[in-house]
């Protein structure tokens, strides 16, 4: 598998990384533990890996010491660099700083959707300097390709992802060559391509190059080259626990109780639940239930099918839908997804892409944050949860907002002028907007 090529093309660098609380990467399924690499699969059981850490914190005065650290930190996600995988002087690095965006209160939503006003929150990640939660996780990958001396950056990407290795890469100084399917939104293209990176169209869907990129991690010609969602996987997905970390700490150092997070690998909603597990952990919040809702579209909803169904297992789609970002129609995080809702006890829900684009203009006209289609998705599943009665109206609910919908102009290009007018107020009156 391509696990043992990566492996062996970094066979002569023993030397120990600095990764900060970073300790060795653990498999999810079987625990083997090895020292942190660019690697990805167990060599045991090929089961995904992931970090392990060592945060140092043993008392509850050395709680209230990480508490201070990092409410006195920077307002970006490097706050939360003592439990990331980052060397500590990360922050004076040249990186592109994403995080702290802002949870809003959205009580107009609220009112629309029947929640109890006070209680619904959007955590709007367009704000990210690609506007997309991918500035996450891409800032984490960077550091692990500096600390493995990749000189390119590289991912298979659905649209967001490839604008924000662009981006870092091009502010870090390293060379970056992503891979994305031919036919995605103008927006995403010419946001990916604009930082000077090469940018290369696949004549397939998303599931088709994420294997043309395993297949070069595993030839030469990918020697050096760090893709952030494939061999640095295990790094790049822990940037999403920052989600998880601020939603808390703007909480006033709070969980909510239920979520509703948007799937396209599932990375994403897996790491949410992990950075709420640390923080109850390391006591920076109070022990309580949470529930984690996953959002899909019905156009690729793999992840939603199985749980409806009572599956394990997911079976692979072939995504078609407006919400391209999430069109992954085999998500590796899929049964690891399934398990988090079921034992959370929140569920998996799907909606259309009608349903999609009303609830862009829903949240819009609310409380003026323009979603991506992704947005939509969460959006509208968090309307279709709370109409079945499986979301609580009463209880703190955080919706995500993963992306910015100058991106997805197509989504919604049935909005349009109100009228057009001769500049004359005969003109306005006869139009009757007086
Ligand atoms: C990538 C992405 C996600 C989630 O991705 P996962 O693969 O599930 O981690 C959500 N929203 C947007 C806008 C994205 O680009």
């Amino acid at each position: 598998m391509a696990a043992q090529t990566v492996e062996s093309t970094t066979a002569g660098s023993a030397t120990p990384v600095d990764l900060g609380p970073a300790a060795a990467l653990s498999c999810r399924e079987c625990g083997h533990r090895v020292p942190l690499g660019p690697v990805f699969a167990c060599e045991e059981c090929f089961g995904p890996l992931e970090i392990a850490y060592d945060f140092g914190v043993q008392s509850a005065a050395d709680t209230e010491q990480l508490r201070k650290r990092i409410e006195a930190g920077p307002a970006n996600i490097w706050r939360y660099a003592p439990l990331l995988p980052v060397p500590a002087n990360v922050a004076e690095k040249p990186n592109i700083n994403p995080g702290w965006t802002k949870l809003v209160k959205a009580d107009n939503l609220a009112r629309e959707l029947g929640v109890d006003v006070g209680k619904l929150f959007v955590k709007d990640d367009s704000g990210n300097p690609t506007h997309s939660f991918k500035d996450r996780v891409v800032a984490q990958a960077l550091e692990a390709a500096r600390a493995f001396g990749f000189t390119t950056l590289s991912c298979s990407s659905t649209g967001n992802l490839a604008g924000a290795v662009g981006a870092a890469a091009a502010r870090a100084g390293l060379r970056s060559c992503v891979f994305i399917p031919h036919d995605l939104e103008q927006g995403k293209v010419v946001m990916a391509a604009v930082y000077g990176g090469e940018l290369v169209g696949i004549e397939g869907n998303y599931d088709d190059v994420n294997r043309f990129c395993s297949e070069l991690i595993g030839d030469p010609a990918g020697e050096g080259w760090g893709f952030v969602n494939v061999n640095l996987r295990p790094y790049y997905a822990e940037g999403s626990k920052t989600l998880a970390y601020e939603i808390c700490e703007q909480l006033g150092w709070r969980l909510p109780d239920q979520l509703v997070v948007p799937i396209a690998s599932g990375s994403q909603l897996t790491k949410i639940d992990k950075g709420l597990q640390e923080l109850i952990k390391l006591g920076l919040v109070a022990d309580k239930p949470y529930k984690i809702f996953g959002a899909q579209a019905e156009g690729c909803s793999p992840v939603s099918v199985a749980y409806k169904a009572g599956h394990d297992v997911v079976r692979p789609q072939k995504p078609d839908t407006i919400a391209k970002s999430l069109a992954i129609g085999n998500p590796a995080d899929g049964p690891y997804v399934l398990d988090i809702a079921r034992r959370t006890g929140g569920a998996v829900e799907d909606v259309n892409d009608e349903q999609i684009v009303d609830a862009i203009r829903l949240l819009a006209r609310t409380e003026g944050i323009f979603a991506e289609t992704a947005g939509g998705v969460t959006v509208g599943v968090t309307k279709k949860l709370i109409e079945s009665g499986l979301l609580d109206p009463a209880l703190t609910t955080v919706v995500l907002n993963t992306g910015d919908g100058l991106k997805t102009l197509d989504a919604v290009a049935d909005v349009g002028l109100t009228a057009t007018i001769r500049p004359s107020l005969e003109s306005f009156h006869e139009a009757g907007l007086a």
